[in-house]
């Protein structure tokens, strides 16, 4: 069901309480719990349409986050003031930092917003009533703006006060950048440019269990990479030596290879690996046949041959989500799988839709982001999304 947006909303002269992701990572010196220095500040950038959108309209800015996990208890190490001075920053304007969020001081800092201006509030996760989605607490939150704003993908898989429970109390609806993840996963899902496939990989199948289920029957192709393959592969009955192998869900990938022949899904797994004893770069690596893997040995990467084959195949799709690594992308030369694929996809015609964390850094530090149709910002999320769940945060939202 499609939602109601930031355009849908006349905000001259209105507070809009915007709940945004702005949960960033920070360079950690040794022994210092937080430095100041933001390493990635792409959540942050992402905000900005939504927040220029609401201000050049005329509408007070009242921002709303968490950082990490304090556990509903202040932690001064998790406060935002590197978070406000950086965002200050991209917007050239000034950002006020209340350090409050349902008491007095945030409905005084509220209460003094002016048209165009933008305020933070504290932390939300400093109070025990966020992430318990105490109606109380929400309702302190709502009362401090004429409407509610959720700009936070990454954080709509869970049902908060300031993510679900406050939209029981104002008129709510999607900033840019949750329409913006709606239309693209959503498109993707639901009414895809054929035909469509879907990459998955990553450390676990148990992690990625529910998409593979859920893209069976559903997308035209899978293409299995990762650690999870190594499962894939002894359901197939073939020796994969020390791989990280979930025993519990052997059967489940033997079922779902059978689904996928009787729904005619294509169901890719590697034909050759990289296999090692260590993650450790500058290890001893083999290239070898998946059907070979000796005793010992762990599949860290998908091997050329399966690079070469699985790109080959991504050149003909009209659209790919792709959500987990090929291998320990991390740790070279176990990359080479992952930027294979990301080469290959970044190169086709389709539509390519990155869901994942990992997955998007990946494709973040080989500098081809911007060759993707969209990299999702929510990492658990996106992958609720494609799993066909309704997140509470979209949920919550008035349907268009
Ligand atoms: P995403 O965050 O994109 O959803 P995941 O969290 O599922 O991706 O998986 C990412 C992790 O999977 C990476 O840390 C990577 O090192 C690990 N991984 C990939 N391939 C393997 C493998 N063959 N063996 C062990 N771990 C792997
Ligand atoms: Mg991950």
């Amino acid at each position: 069901m499609p939602k109601q947006t930031v355009r849908d909303v006349e905000w001259s002269g209105k507070r809009a309480l915007v709940r945004v992701d702005f949960n960033v990572p920070f360079e950690r010196e040794p022994g210092e719990s937080q430095s100041a220095r933001i390493s990635d500040d792409i959540r942050i950038r992402e905000a900005l349409p939504t927040i220029n959108y609401l201000r050049e309209r005329g509408a007070g800015v009242l921002l709303c986050t968490h950082l990490g996990r304090p556990g509903g208890h202040v932690d001064p190490s998790l406060e935002l003031t590197p978070i406000a001075a950086r965002l200050a920053e991209l917007l050239g304007t000034p950002v006020s930092y209340v350090h409050d969020a349902p008491g007095d001081g945030a409905r005084q800092a509220a209460g003094e917003l002016r048209a165009g201006e933008v305020a933070l509030l504290e932390n939300i996760r400093f109070w025990p009533g966020e992430e318990a989605n105490d109606p109380d607490f929400a309702r302190a939150l709502a009362d401090l703006a004429d409407a509610y704003v959720n700009d936070a993908f990454g954080t709509a898989h869970r049902a908060h006060a300031s993510t679900a429970g406050v939209a029981s109390f104002l008129p709510a609806v999607a900033g840019l950048l949750m329409d913006k993840e709606l239309t693209f996963l959503g498109g993707a899902l639901h009414d895809p440019k054929r035909p469509m496939a879907a990459v998955l990989g990553g450390a676990k199948v148990s992690d990625k269990l529910k998409v593979l289920q859920r893209l069976i029957g559903h997308a035209d192709a899978l293409f299995v990479g990762g650690g999870m393959a190594a499962t894939f592969l002894r359901a197939r009955g073939l020796p994969v030596g020390a791989s990280l192998v979930e025993d519990d869900l052997v059967d489940a990938c033997a079922a779902m290879l059978t689904d996928a022949e009787d729904k005619g899904t294509r169901l890719e797994l590697p034909t050759d690996v990289v296999v090692a004893e260590r993650i450790e770069a500058g290890t001893e690596t083999r290239t070898i046949p998946a059907s070979e893997i000796p005793d010992g040995w762990m599949v860290l990467d998908i091997g050329p041959g399966t690079a070469t084959r699985y790109a080959d195949l991504l050149a003909t799709l009209g659209t790919v989500v792709w959500n987990g690594p090929m291998g320990v992308f991390e740790v070279p030369p176990f990359d080479a799988g992952t930027r294979a694929v990301a080469d290959a996809i970044a190169h086709s015609a389709a539509v390519s839709i990155i869901g994942g964390g990992s997955t998007a850094e990946a494709v973040g530090s080989l500098g081809l982001a911007d060759r993707m149709t969209h990299v999702s910002t929510g990492g658990g999320a996106s992958l609720e999304f494609l799993e066909g769940r309704e997140l509470p945060g979209v949920a919550a939202l008035a349907d268009a």
